[in-house]
Protein backbone atom coordinates (compact mmCIF):
# COMPACT_ATOMS: atom_id res chain seq x y z
CA UNK A 1 0.00 0.00 0.00
CA UNK A 2 1.45 3.17 -1.10
CA UNK A 3 2.10 5.93 1.72
CA UNK A 4 0.58 9.24 0.72
CA UNK A 5 1.46 13.05 1.45
CA UNK A 6 -1.53 15.24 1.20
CA UNK A 7 -0.80 19.12 0.79
CA UNK A 8 -4.01 20.73 0.80
CA UNK A 9 -5.69 18.63 2.88
CA UNK A 10 -8.53 20.64 4.03
CA UNK A 11 -9.88 21.77 1.12
CA UNK A 12 -12.36 20.08 -1.48
CA UNK A 13 -9.56 18.11 -2.85
CA UNK A 14 -8.10 17.48 -0.23
CA UNK A 15 -10.59 16.31 2.24
CA UNK A 16 -12.11 14.09 -0.61
CA UNK A 17 -8.32 12.67 -0.76
CA UNK A 18 -8.76 12.09 2.72
CA UNK A 19 -12.28 9.81 2.24
CA UNK A 20 -10.08 7.65 -0.32
CA UNK A 21 -7.41 7.35 1.98
CA UNK A 22 -9.74 6.54 4.89
CA UNK A 23 -11.64 4.05 2.72
CA UNK A 24 -8.60 2.21 1.02
CA UNK A 25 -6.61 2.28 4.16
CA UNK A 26 -3.65 4.29 3.07
CA UNK A 27 -1.20 5.45 5.48
CA UNK A 28 -0.92 9.21 5.52
CA UNK A 29 2.39 10.53 6.79
CA UNK A 30 2.10 14.52 6.28
CA UNK A 31 -1.09 16.86 5.73
CA UNK A 32 -0.71 20.20 5.50
CA UNK A 33 -3.07 23.60 4.90
CA UNK A 34 -3.62 27.40 4.74
CA UNK A 35 -4.76 28.34 8.13
CA UNK A 36 -8.09 26.01 8.73
CA UNK A 37 -6.15 24.45 11.88
CA UNK A 38 -9.74 22.82 13.29
CA UNK A 39 -10.37 20.41 10.56
CA UNK A 40 -6.00 20.15 10.72
CA UNK A 41 -6.31 19.12 14.06
CA UNK A 42 -8.90 16.78 13.23
CA UNK A 43 -7.62 15.23 10.53
CA UNK A 44 -3.77 14.52 12.55
CA UNK A 45 -5.48 13.34 15.13
CA UNK A 46 -7.52 10.68 12.86
CA UNK A 47 -4.53 9.88 10.35
CA UNK A 48 -1.51 10.35 13.15
CA UNK A 49 0.94 11.89 10.80
CA UNK A 50 4.30 11.94 11.29
CA UNK A 51 4.40 16.24 10.50
CA UNK A 52 1.47 18.70 9.78
CA UNK A 53 2.39 22.25 8.11
CA UNK A 54 0.40 25.29 8.32
CA UNK A 55 0.88 27.56 6.06
CA UNK A 56 -0.01 30.72 9.08
CA UNK A 57 2.71 30.71 11.38
CA UNK A 58 -0.09 32.08 14.19
CA UNK A 59 -2.27 29.38 13.08
CA UNK A 60 0.83 26.97 13.26
CA UNK A 61 1.82 28.05 16.92
CA UNK A 62 -1.75 27.35 17.76
CA UNK A 63 -2.01 23.43 16.40
CA UNK A 64 1.12 22.60 18.15
CA UNK A 65 -0.13 23.75 21.37
CA UNK A 66 -3.53 21.78 20.74
CA UNK A 67 -1.30 18.84 19.35
CA UNK A 68 1.19 19.04 22.56
CA UNK A 69 -0.42 15.53 23.55
CA UNK A 70 0.77 14.20 20.37
CA UNK A 71 4.26 13.14 18.95
CA UNK A 72 3.05 15.09 15.66
CA UNK A 73 5.51 17.97 14.18
CA UNK A 74 4.09 21.01 13.43
CA UNK A 75 5.59 23.06 11.07
CA UNK A 76 4.63 26.48 9.37
CA UNK A 77 5.33 28.64 6.79
CA UNK A 78 6.02 27.74 2.96
CA UNK A 79 9.27 25.97 4.44
CA UNK A 80 7.39 23.96 6.52
CA UNK A 81 4.63 23.36 3.76
CA UNK A 82 7.56 22.41 1.53
CA UNK A 83 9.59 20.00 3.93
CA UNK A 84 5.98 18.31 4.51
CA UNK A 85 6.27 17.32 1.04
CA UNK A 86 9.27 15.70 1.20
CA UNK A 87 8.96 13.22 4.44
CA UNK A 88 9.06 9.13 4.06
CA UNK A 89 6.05 8.45 1.25
CA UNK A 90 5.61 7.05 -2.18
CA UNK A 91 3.31 10.03 -3.56
CA UNK A 92 2.57 13.36 -2.50
CA UNK A 93 -1.11 14.33 -3.48
CA UNK A 94 -0.67 18.30 -4.15
CA UNK A 95 -4.20 19.54 -3.58
CA UNK A 96 -2.98 23.74 -2.02
CA UNK A 97 -5.15 26.25 -4.34
CA UNK A 98 -3.25 28.81 -6.40
CA UNK A 99 0.62 29.48 -7.08
CA UNK A 100 1.06 28.73 -3.61
CA UNK A 101 1.08 25.12 -4.47
CA UNK A 102 4.85 25.50 -6.99
CA UNK A 103 7.19 25.89 -4.24
CA UNK A 104 5.71 22.40 -2.28
CA UNK A 105 5.37 20.26 -6.31
CA UNK A 106 9.09 21.31 -6.90
CA UNK A 107 9.99 20.42 -3.06
CA UNK A 108 8.74 16.80 -3.83
CA UNK A 109 9.93 16.27 -7.34
CA UNK A 110 13.57 17.77 -5.81
CA UNK A 111 13.09 14.79 -3.23
CA UNK A 112 11.65 12.47 -5.76
CA UNK A 113 7.96 11.69 -4.56
CA UNK A 114 5.84 11.34 -7.49
CA UNK A 115 2.99 13.79 -7.59
CA UNK A 116 -0.75 13.38 -8.05
CA UNK A 117 -1.28 17.10 -8.99
CA UNK A 118 -4.36 18.91 -8.67
CA UNK A 119 -2.73 22.06 -8.15
CA UNK A 120 -3.39 23.40 -11.37
CA UNK A 121 -1.57 26.73 -10.84
CA UNK A 122 1.96 24.99 -10.52
CA UNK A 123 1.76 24.17 -14.19
CA UNK A 124 0.46 27.16 -15.53
CA UNK A 125 3.18 29.60 -13.98
CA UNK A 126 6.12 26.83 -13.64
CA UNK A 127 4.91 24.24 -16.16
CA UNK A 128 8.29 24.21 -17.94
CA UNK A 129 10.73 23.54 -14.96
CA UNK A 130 7.79 21.46 -13.18
CA UNK A 131 8.02 19.12 -15.91
CA UNK A 132 12.07 19.05 -16.86
CA UNK A 133 12.41 18.77 -13.01
CA UNK A 134 10.37 15.69 -13.06
CA UNK A 135 11.29 14.45 -16.13
CA UNK A 136 15.59 14.52 -14.40
CA UNK A 137 14.18 13.02 -11.05
CA UNK A 138 12.20 10.44 -12.80
CA UNK A 139 8.78 11.48 -11.36
CA UNK A 140 5.85 10.96 -12.61
CA UNK A 141 3.75 13.67 -12.72
CA UNK A 142 -0.19 12.01 -12.22
CA UNK A 143 -3.09 14.62 -12.82
CA UNK A 144 -6.12 14.94 -10.72
CA UNK A 145 -7.60 17.19 -12.63
CA UNK A 146 -10.98 15.49 -13.72
CA UNK A 147 -10.45 16.55 -17.64
CA UNK A 148 -6.71 15.81 -17.20
CA UNK A 149 -7.02 12.43 -15.73
CA UNK A 150 -9.81 11.74 -18.48
CA UNK A 151 -7.09 12.50 -21.42
CA UNK A 152 -4.35 10.77 -19.17
CA UNK A 153 -6.72 7.58 -19.04
CA UNK A 154 -7.67 7.64 -23.24
CA UNK A 155 -4.18 7.68 -23.80
CA UNK A 156 -2.73 4.69 -21.35
CA UNK A 157 -1.34 2.07 -24.74
CA UNK A 158 -1.81 4.28 -27.51
CA UNK A 159 1.42 4.88 -28.91
CA UNK A 160 3.89 8.17 -28.44
CA UNK A 161 3.49 10.84 -30.65
CA UNK A 162 -0.02 9.43 -31.57
CA UNK A 163 -2.58 11.99 -30.09
CA UNK A 164 -3.44 14.73 -33.02
CA UNK A 165 -6.42 16.24 -30.59
CA UNK A 166 -7.05 16.99 -27.18
CA UNK A 167 -10.91 17.36 -26.70
CA UNK A 168 -11.06 19.21 -23.73
CA UNK A 169 -14.57 19.37 -22.12
CA UNK A 170 -16.38 22.21 -19.86
CA UNK A 171 -19.65 22.25 -18.15
CA UNK A 172 -19.85 26.06 -19.34
CA UNK A 173 -20.94 26.68 -15.53
CA UNK A 174 -23.54 29.30 -13.75
CA UNK A 175 -23.49 31.83 -17.00
CA UNK A 176 -23.89 29.46 -19.78
CA UNK A 177 -25.79 31.44 -22.46
CA UNK A 178 -25.71 34.72 -20.48
CA UNK A 179 -24.82 38.03 -22.45
CA UNK A 180 -22.03 40.24 -21.52
CA UNK A 181 -25.76 42.71 -20.19
CA UNK A 182 -26.38 40.19 -18.19
CA UNK A 183 -23.38 39.11 -16.40
CA UNK A 184 -23.15 42.89 -15.98
CA UNK A 185 -24.21 42.77 -12.21
CA UNK A 186 -23.74 39.00 -11.40
CA UNK A 187 -23.91 38.42 -7.79
CA UNK A 188 -21.20 36.23 -6.07
CA UNK A 189 -23.61 33.79 -4.71
CA UNK A 190 -24.50 33.17 -8.32
CA UNK A 191 -21.31 32.80 -9.56
CA UNK A 192 -20.71 29.89 -7.14
CA UNK A 193 -23.81 28.25 -8.04
CA UNK A 194 -21.97 25.40 -10.39
CA UNK A 195 -24.77 23.08 -11.76
CA UNK A 196 -21.97 19.84 -11.89
CA UNK A 197 -19.62 20.64 -9.35
CA UNK A 198 -18.66 21.18 -5.56
CA UNK A 199 -15.49 22.75 -5.44
CA UNK A 200 -13.84 25.28 -3.77
CA UNK A 201 -14.44 28.91 -4.02
CA UNK A 202 -11.89 30.21 -6.31
CA UNK A 203 -11.92 27.24 -9.11
CA UNK A 204 -15.81 27.50 -8.89
CA UNK A 205 -15.19 31.32 -9.32
CA UNK A 206 -12.62 30.19 -12.54
CA UNK A 207 -15.69 27.79 -13.77
CA UNK A 208 -17.85 30.26 -13.97
CA UNK A 209 -15.73 33.08 -16.02
CA UNK A 210 -14.04 29.78 -18.30
CA UNK A 211 -10.87 31.24 -16.74
CA UNK A 212 -10.41 27.44 -15.16
CA UNK A 213 -10.94 26.04 -19.05
CA UNK A 214 -8.20 28.61 -19.88
CA UNK A 215 -5.64 27.25 -17.10
CA UNK A 216 -6.64 23.72 -17.91
CA UNK A 217 -5.60 24.61 -21.74
CA UNK A 218 -2.14 25.47 -20.19
CA UNK A 219 -1.94 22.97 -17.79
CA UNK A 220 -2.75 20.40 -21.06
CA UNK A 221 0.19 21.72 -23.23
CA UNK A 222 2.63 21.05 -20.19
CA UNK A 223 1.68 17.68 -18.96
CA UNK A 224 0.83 16.20 -22.47
CA UNK A 225 3.04 18.20 -24.57
CA UNK A 226 0.78 19.73 -27.15
CA UNK A 227 0.28 22.57 -28.68
CA UNK A 228 -2.79 25.05 -27.73
CA UNK A 229 -3.89 25.08 -31.55
CA UNK A 230 -4.16 21.21 -31.03
CA UNK A 231 -6.64 21.26 -27.94
CA UNK A 232 -10.51 21.50 -28.61
CA UNK A 233 -12.78 23.30 -25.84
CA UNK A 234 -16.27 21.83 -26.20
CA UNK A 235 -18.96 22.51 -23.83
CA UNK A 236 -21.01 19.70 -22.83
CA UNK A 237 -23.31 20.43 -20.09
CA UNK A 238 -23.87 17.38 -18.33
CA UNK A 239 -20.24 16.92 -17.36
CA UNK A 240 -20.07 13.25 -18.27
CA UNK A 241 -17.54 12.80 -20.54
CA UNK A 242 -14.55 14.00 -18.55
CA UNK A 243 -12.26 14.76 -21.61
CA UNK A 244 -10.90 12.90 -24.35
CA UNK A 245 -8.55 12.25 -27.47
CA UNK A 246 -8.32 12.10 -31.11
CA UNK A 247 -5.59 10.02 -32.50
CA UNK A 248 -3.81 9.20 -35.52
CA UNK A 249 -5.87 6.81 -37.11
CA UNK A 250 -8.90 9.18 -36.66
CA UNK A 251 -10.17 7.19 -33.34
CA UNK A 252 -11.48 9.06 -30.45
CA UNK A 253 -11.09 7.57 -27.28
CA UNK A 254 -12.79 9.32 -23.86
CA UNK A 255 -13.50 9.25 -20.04
CA UNK A 256 -17.01 8.71 -18.64
CA UNK A 257 -17.82 9.31 -15.39
CA UNK A 258 -20.70 10.91 -12.81
CA UNK A 259 -19.09 14.18 -12.01
CA UNK A 260 -17.22 12.85 -8.75
CA UNK A 261 -13.34 14.06 -8.21
CA UNK A 262 -12.82 10.85 -5.97
CA UNK A 263 -12.48 8.85 -9.23
CA UNK A 264 -9.42 10.88 -10.31
CA UNK A 265 -7.85 11.28 -7.26
CA UNK A 266 -8.70 7.40 -6.87
CA UNK A 267 -6.67 6.65 -10.03
CA UNK A 268 -3.93 9.38 -9.53
CA UNK A 269 -3.31 6.87 -6.11
CA UNK A 270 -3.62 3.65 -7.58
CA UNK A 271 -2.06 4.10 -10.89
CA UNK A 272 -0.90 2.30 -12.92
CA UNK A 273 -3.61 -0.67 -10.89
CA UNK A 274 -7.26 0.55 -10.76
CA UNK A 275 -9.28 0.44 -7.86
CA UNK A 276 -11.70 -2.65 -7.28
CA UNK A 277 -13.98 0.09 -5.52
CA UNK A 278 -16.20 2.65 -7.68
CA UNK A 279 -17.56 5.35 -5.89
CA UNK A 280 -20.89 6.51 -7.43
CA UNK A 281 -21.62 4.39 -11.05
CA UNK A 282 -22.77 6.09 -14.22
CA UNK A 283 -26.16 4.84 -16.23
CA UNK A 284 -26.05 6.16 -19.18
CA UNK A 285 -29.57 5.22 -19.25
CA UNK A 286 -30.49 7.85 -16.78
CA UNK A 287 -28.23 10.52 -18.59
CA UNK A 288 -29.72 10.06 -22.30
CA UNK A 289 -28.44 12.67 -24.16
CA UNK A 290 -24.73 14.52 -24.14
CA UNK A 291 -24.26 17.38 -26.37
CA UNK A 292 -21.06 19.10 -27.49
CA UNK A 293 -21.16 23.14 -28.34
CA UNK A 294 -18.37 25.63 -28.87
CA UNK A 295 -17.56 27.80 -26.38
CA UNK A 296 -18.49 31.72 -26.66
CA UNK A 297 -14.84 33.25 -25.79
CA UNK A 298 -16.12 36.89 -26.84
CA UNK A 299 -17.96 36.73 -23.57
CA UNK A 300 -16.29 34.75 -21.70
CA UNK A 301 -12.95 36.12 -22.51
CA UNK A 302 -10.84 34.56 -19.75
CA UNK A 303 -10.96 31.46 -21.51
CA UNK A 304 -9.20 33.22 -24.90
CA UNK A 305 -6.49 34.92 -22.67
CA UNK A 306 -5.07 32.25 -21.14
CA UNK A 307 -4.85 30.69 -24.94
CA UNK A 308 -3.16 33.78 -25.94
CA UNK A 309 -0.79 33.90 -22.72
CA UNK A 310 0.49 30.11 -23.54
CA UNK A 311 0.71 31.05 -27.10
CA UNK A 312 2.85 34.08 -26.14
CA UNK A 313 4.45 31.74 -23.52
CA UNK A 314 7.45 32.79 -20.94
CA UNK A 315 5.84 34.70 -18.06
CA UNK A 316 3.01 35.36 -19.91
CA UNK A 317 0.90 32.36 -17.95
CA UNK A 318 2.26 33.19 -14.78
CA UNK A 319 0.65 37.13 -15.05
CA UNK A 320 -2.37 35.89 -16.02
CA UNK A 321 -2.77 33.44 -13.24
CA UNK A 322 -1.53 36.33 -10.86
CA UNK A 323 -4.13 38.98 -11.82
CA UNK A 324 -6.97 36.25 -11.84
CA UNK A 325 -5.96 34.92 -8.38
CA UNK A 326 -5.97 38.47 -7.05
CA UNK A 327 -9.28 39.72 -9.03
CA UNK A 328 -10.91 36.32 -8.00
CA UNK A 329 -10.44 37.36 -4.17
CA UNK A 330 -11.52 41.27 -4.87
CA UNK A 331 -14.39 39.89 -6.44
CA UNK A 332 -15.39 37.35 -3.73
CA UNK A 333 -14.63 40.09 -1.42
CA UNK A 334 -17.83 42.40 -3.72
CA UNK A 335 -15.06 44.76 -4.41
CA UNK A 336 -15.06 44.25 -7.49
CA UNK A 337 -17.42 43.11 -10.56
CA UNK A 338 -17.62 39.78 -12.18
CA UNK A 339 -16.91 41.10 -15.31
CA UNK A 340 -13.54 43.29 -14.28
CA UNK A 341 -12.04 39.96 -13.32
CA UNK A 342 -11.18 39.35 -17.78
CA UNK A 343 -10.43 43.18 -17.84
CA UNK A 344 -8.09 42.87 -15.39
CA UNK A 345 -6.30 39.47 -16.70
CA UNK A 346 -5.89 41.26 -20.31
CA UNK A 347 -4.13 44.27 -18.47
CA UNK A 348 -1.98 42.14 -16.69
CA UNK A 349 -1.20 40.07 -19.88
CA UNK A 350 -0.67 43.16 -21.52
CA UNK A 351 1.58 44.52 -19.13
CA UNK A 352 4.06 41.52 -18.49
CA UNK A 353 7.38 42.31 -18.76
CA UNK A 354 8.24 39.03 -20.47
CA UNK A 355 10.83 36.69 -21.23
CA UNK A 356 10.99 33.30 -22.74
CA UNK A 357 13.84 32.13 -19.97
CA UNK A 358 13.35 32.37 -16.58
CA UNK A 359 13.80 31.41 -12.90
CA UNK A 360 11.84 30.46 -9.95
CA UNK A 361 12.54 33.52 -8.72
CA UNK A 362 10.93 35.44 -11.87
CA UNK A 363 7.82 33.48 -11.64
CA UNK A 364 7.31 34.75 -8.59
CA UNK A 365 8.64 37.94 -9.42
CA UNK A 366 5.76 37.98 -12.26
CA UNK A 367 3.12 36.66 -9.69
CA UNK A 368 3.48 39.90 -7.47
CA UNK A 369 3.76 42.86 -10.12
CA UNK A 370 0.70 40.67 -11.50
CA UNK A 371 -1.23 41.11 -8.29
CA UNK A 372 0.03 44.51 -7.61
CA UNK A 373 -1.23 45.53 -11.11
CA UNK A 374 -4.43 44.18 -10.46
CA UNK A 375 -4.75 45.98 -6.96
CA UNK A 376 -3.63 49.09 -8.14
CA UNK A 377 -6.47 49.57 -10.78
CA UNK A 378 -9.08 49.44 -8.88
P1 LIG B 1 -10.05 24.66 -1.64
O1 LIG B 1 -10.09 26.14 -1.57
O2 LIG B 1 -11.25 23.89 -1.26
O3 LIG B 1 -8.81 24.11 -0.77
C1 LIG B 1 -7.54 24.67 -0.88
C2 LIG B 1 -6.59 24.01 0.07
O4 LIG B 1 -5.31 24.67 -0.01
C3 LIG B 1 -7.02 24.13 1.54
O5 LIG B 1 -6.60 22.98 2.23
C4 LIG B 1 -6.22 25.35 2.02
O6 LIG B 1 -6.02 25.39 3.42
C5 LIG B 1 -4.91 25.07 1.31
N1 LIG B 1 -4.04 26.24 1.20
C6 LIG B 1 -4.37 27.49 0.77
N2 LIG B 1 -3.27 28.27 0.79
C7 LIG B 1 -2.25 27.51 1.22
C8 LIG B 1 -0.87 27.75 1.46
N3 LIG B 1 -0.32 28.95 1.25
N4 LIG B 1 -0.11 26.72 1.91
C9 LIG B 1 -0.65 25.51 2.15
N5 LIG B 1 -1.95 25.22 1.94
C10 LIG B 1 -2.73 26.21 1.48
O7 LIG B 1 -9.59 24.31 -3.14
P2 LIG B 1 -9.96 23.03 -4.00
O8 LIG B 1 -9.76 21.79 -3.21
O9 LIG B 1 -11.23 23.26 -4.70
O10 LIG B 1 -8.82 23.11 -5.14
C11 LIG B 1 -7.48 22.79 -4.86
C12 LIG B 1 -6.72 22.75 -6.17
O11 LIG B 1 -7.26 21.68 -6.95
C13 LIG B 1 -6.87 24.01 -7.01
O12 LIG B 1 -5.69 24.25 -7.72
C14 LIG B 1 -7.97 23.65 -8.00
O13 LIG B 1 -7.87 24.35 -9.20
C15 LIG B 1 -7.71 22.17 -8.21
N6 LIG B 1 -8.88 21.39 -8.60
C16 LIG B 1 -9.97 21.34 -7.78
C17 LIG B 1 -11.11 20.63 -8.14
C18 LIG B 1 -12.27 20.48 -7.22
O14 LIG B 1 -13.19 19.73 -7.54
N7 LIG B 1 -12.31 21.17 -6.10
C19 LIG B 1 -11.18 19.95 -9.44
C20 LIG B 1 -9.95 20.02 -10.20
C21 LIG B 1 -8.87 20.74 -9.79
P3 LIG B 1 -7.12 26.15 4.37
O15 LIG B 1 -8.35 25.30 4.34
O16 LIG B 1 -6.46 26.15 5.69
O17 LIG B 1 -7.32 27.50 3.77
Amino acid sequence: MKELIILGSTGSIGTQALEVARRDGYKVNALAAGSNIKLLEEQAREFKPSLVAVFDENAARELANNLKDTDIKVLSGVEGVCEAATVKGDIVLNAIVGIAGLKPTLAAIEASKDIALANKETLVTGGELVMKAASQKGVKILPVDSEHSAIFQSIQGAPENSIKKILLTASGGPFYKKTREELENVTVKEALNHPNWSMGAKITIDSASLMNKGLEVIEAVHLFGVKAKDIEVLVHRQSIVHSGVELSDGAVIAQLGTPDMRLPIQYALTYPERSNYAFEKLNLFDIGTLTFEKPDIKTFRCLALCIEAINRGGLAPTAVNGANEEAVKLFLDGKIKFLQIADLVEKALEECNNKKEFTIDDIFDADKKARELVRSAI
